[in-house]
């Protein structure tokens, strides 16, 4: 007999990667209960950019429009120290994953509160705010979620088959999983001022780290008429210091903002983290975005990891709770996820030491060196995984485990999008003008139709289409990418990674 559920999902936390999970979940089909304490969003503004992964995941999601509509474009960065010189700049090169452009400005509450009216449309999406969790307990065919509801203080029960914590850095879940957070927090604390736009000035719209060993400074446009300046805090000045916004005012006074320039809207304080969870997964229960790792915010990607880390796990889970994947499909989601966690906590620390004016000279020439064409800096790069569920070596002439560029593509009902909308939701191989399915042996192609994989050819853009399992390569991108890689035949992953090529072995991965 089949055991009664509330939901398939728990989600323990309803800031941005339980968003990201509940609207991933729910666009497979599967149910969820959140929990959130807090009723209203957290006013402050936090995470202040998403990139084009992020912009794909929320493409994917159906959340993208509505989010565009909030959000700015981002012209540059540049680190500069305070006599004018430019110590290095980064200029955004055109998306090959299809989003235009590729880094955006924005403003964390009013993010957050566009993805909680997108979710609010989903009929699986089930929230409960002013609701915290206390107690969770686990057995083979699910989980025992206890809550109690902050105004009444009656706790209730619900029984769920997975439960994921995004219940931040100080997160419940973590806590009653025996899980611990290990590294470092950084001494230095930083007053966050965020601000009302009052009139333009020149270059406001460029992301500048001002770069200095005494008071580096982060100025950053974030959408929607806001301006943000982060500082640290000099030895001796505390918290206390700057109460109120006139204590605060000479600040931003000393880098040369007048009040005929902006409004303090609000300031707090932070100091940063370099923790990560020892383990992601207690059995039937998962940890993600700020309850699994925190980092500095200087490679912007805090809680891009977070949404990143929710939409992972949230289709390998949809998978498996569909009866599509093996259970142990959802080992992967730690596999994954955590080098690339890794990868930008350690990118973080590096841009921290730049704008703190840290780097040696032997450092500093080598960042100035050029780098190799093709190569884009790493702030920058396009999403790789570098291990996990793949076939074949990961490495700079391999296309596994890259994300699949995102042109405009064609098809037989003359329909012309971009290639995710054509490729759907699920597993698909994709071959350089030939049939996929007829370069695979027997066993290679029932390995992919149990996942539910399409199998597409790609033709050249005079090609004539003759079925409905041909796609046009309308921007001659995709032909292209794959012969760079001297592959014919690729299969793309739910998350628009490559798992496996002709090239490596077209054998469904371990
Ligand atoms: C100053 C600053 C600047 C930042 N800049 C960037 C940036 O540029 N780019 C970037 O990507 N990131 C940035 N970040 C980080 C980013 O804001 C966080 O990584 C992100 O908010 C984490 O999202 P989350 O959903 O994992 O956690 P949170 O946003 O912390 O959400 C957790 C939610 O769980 C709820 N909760 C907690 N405990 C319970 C419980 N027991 N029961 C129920 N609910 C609970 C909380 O109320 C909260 O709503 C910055 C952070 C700071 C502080």
């Amino acid at each position: 007999m089949t055991e009664p559920f509330d939901a398939d999902v728990a989600i323990v936390g309803y800031g941005p990667t339980g968003l990201i999970a509940a609207l991933t979940l729910a666009k497979y089909g599967i149910s969820t209960l959140a929990f959130e304490r807090h009723r209203e969003i957290y006013p402050r503004a936090r995470a202040v950019t998403v990139n084009d992964w992020t912009m794909r995941i929320f493409q994917s999601l159906g959340v993208d429009e509505p989010v565009l509509k909030t959000i700015d474009p981002q012209r540059a960065l540049r680190w500069v120290r305070y006599d004018g010189t430019e110590l290095m700049r980064i200029e955004h090169p055109p998306s090959t994953l299809g989003i235009k452009p590729r880094f955006f400005n924005i403003y964390q509450p009013t993010m957050e509160a566009t993805l909680r009216e997108c979710a609010q449309a989903r009929s699986q999406i089930d929230v409960r705010y002013g609701s915290e969790l206390v107690a969770l307990q686990q057995d083979a065919m699910g989980v025992t979620v206890t809550t109690r509801d902050l105004a009444s203080g009656q706790t209730a029960t619900s029984r769920v088959r997975y439960v994921i914590g995004c219940d931040g850095g100080s997160s419940t879940t973590r806590n009653l999983i025996d899980v611990q957070l290990t590294g470092d927090t950084l001494d230095v604390l930083w007053i966050v001022i965020d601000c009302n736009v009052k009139r333009w000035w020149p270059d406001r719209n460029l992301l500048t780290f001002w770069s200095d060993k005494e008071r580096p400074v982060v100025d950053i446009a974030l959408s929607g008429g806001n301006h943000r300046w982060e500082l640290p805090l000099k030895p001796g000045e505390t918290e206390a210091d700057f109460a109120t916004q006139d204590e605060v005012w000479p600040l931003l006074e000393a880098l040369g903002v007048t009040r005929d320039d902006v409004q303090i809207h609000q300031h707090a304080f932070y100091r940063h983290h370099v923790r990560m969870a020892n383990t992601w997964r207690r059995g039937r229960v998962f940890l993600a975005g700020d309850a699994a790792h925190l980092m500095p915010p200087w490679a912007g990607a805090g809680m891009q990891s977070g949404m990143r880390d929710a939409f992972d796990l949230g289709w390998k889970l949809a998978g498996v709770l569909n009866g599509k994947l093996p259970e142990r499909f959802l080992d992967t989601y730690e596999t994954e996820r955590r080098p690339n966690v890794e990868h930008f906590t350690n990118l973080a620390v590096q841009l921290g030491r730049i704008i703190k004016q840290e780097l040696g000279e032997e450092e500093q020439a080598a960042l100035n060196a050029p780098l190799p064409p093709g190569v884009e800096p790493p702030l920058i790069a396009p999403p790789t995984l570098s291990c996990g569920w793949l076939r074949g070596p990961v490495a700079d002439d391999s296309i596994v485990g890259r994300m699949i560029p995102q042109p405009a593509v064609g098809d037989n009902r003359g329909v012309m999008e971009r290639l995710d909308a054509l490729l759907g939701d699920g597993f698909v191989l994709l071959g350089d003008d030939c049939d996929p399915a007829a370069h695979l042996s027997p066993q290679e192609k029932a390995g992919w139709d149990a996942l539910g994989a399409r199998y597409i050819a790609v033709r050249q853009q005079d090609a004539y289409t003759h079925g409905s399992d041909e796609l046009i390569d309308l921007d001659v991108v995709l032909r292209p990418w794959m012969q760079r890689y001297g592959v014919r035949i690729v299969a793309v992953r739910p998350d628009k990674f490559v798992a496996a090529s002709d090239v490596g072995g077209l054998a469904v991965p371990a």
